[in-house]
């Protein structure tokens, strides 16, 4: 039986002349498709089957299988493909959405944050690290991994100048329940608190629509980047990549 779906190649691995391709769909989630012979010259299958391109395709399944029969490229996002630390930064988030979306399940809302994030890494009208923190939070939410940042866990206080956010907990305490903060505790100033909080809470649509100042969005970057990792317990190799391009020599 053949499908058609809409979805962006998170990647593709080579394989001979073919290559498997692990593709985002709306309707159906994570999904792993063969594509035959989409690496000789002149294949019809080879431009839409390339990573971090979001296609239309057409799938056949065999036993437990999917075939792809056909590869339409929908948006290339061929210009962020000049930019090395956007084009990394992207590889990194397909990474992180490949293990965090579902299998099989209907995934629009994890679809829509990529191709959204993709988009303005491409226009590079907004931050990497904004993008890169806002991707992180918003995927760790959506697959059930929401820290609880509506108030201090201890006594319920929801406005102070900051609080202290405890990474393998996904906690906030304030300073007063907390008079000798553990190691671990991370000070977040309060704009960073809200914007962890609309991260969590805004609609799709205003996601990415607000602003941070630079010592602010410091702090989000590594708090974000720091809650992951303690909740996902594995350090993505698209990671270390995309921070390796700044390191100086
Ligand atoms: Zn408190």
């Amino acid at each position: 039986m053949q499908q058609t779906l809409s979805g962006l190649i998170l990647r593709q691995r080579p394989q001979d002349d073919d290559r498997v391709i692990h593709l985002l769909t709306r309707e159906m989630g994570l999904i792993r498709a063969y594509a035959k012979g989409a690496r000789r010259p002149r294949s019809r299958l080879a431009a839409g089957t390339e990573a971090l391109c979001y296609s239309r395709v057409v799938l056949f399944k065999s036993k437990s299988w999917y075939y792809v029969d056909a590869a339409e490229v929908i948006d290339g996002f061929f210009a962020l493909r000049q930019n090395i630390t956007g084009l990394s930064l992207a590889a990194y988030l397909a990474e992180l959405a490949e293990n965090l979306a579902p299998e099989q399940a209907e995934a629009e809302e994890y679809l829509r944050l990529l191709l959204n994030a993709l988009h303005l890494l491409r226009q590079q009208s907004r931050e990497e690290g904004l993008i890169k923190a806002i991707v992180e939070l918003r995927l760790l939410t959506l697959s059930g991994y929401m820290p609880d940042l509506v108030a201090c866990s201890a006594c319920g206080l929801y406005d102070a100048a900051g609080f202290y956010f405890i990474p393998r907990r996904g906690e906030l305490i304030c300073a007063d329940c907390i008079p000798e903060p553990p190691p671990d505790a991370v000070w977040l100033r309060s704009a960073v608190v809200a914007a962890m909080r609309h991260i969590l809470y805004a609609a799709a649509d205003d996601l990415f629509a607000f602003k941070l100042g630079q010592q602010s969005l410091k702090e989000l970057v590594a708090v974000s980047e720091e809650y992951l990792m303690t909740q996902i317990e594995r350090r993505p190799r698209t990671l270390d990549f995309y921070h390796s391009l700044f390191i100086q020599p």
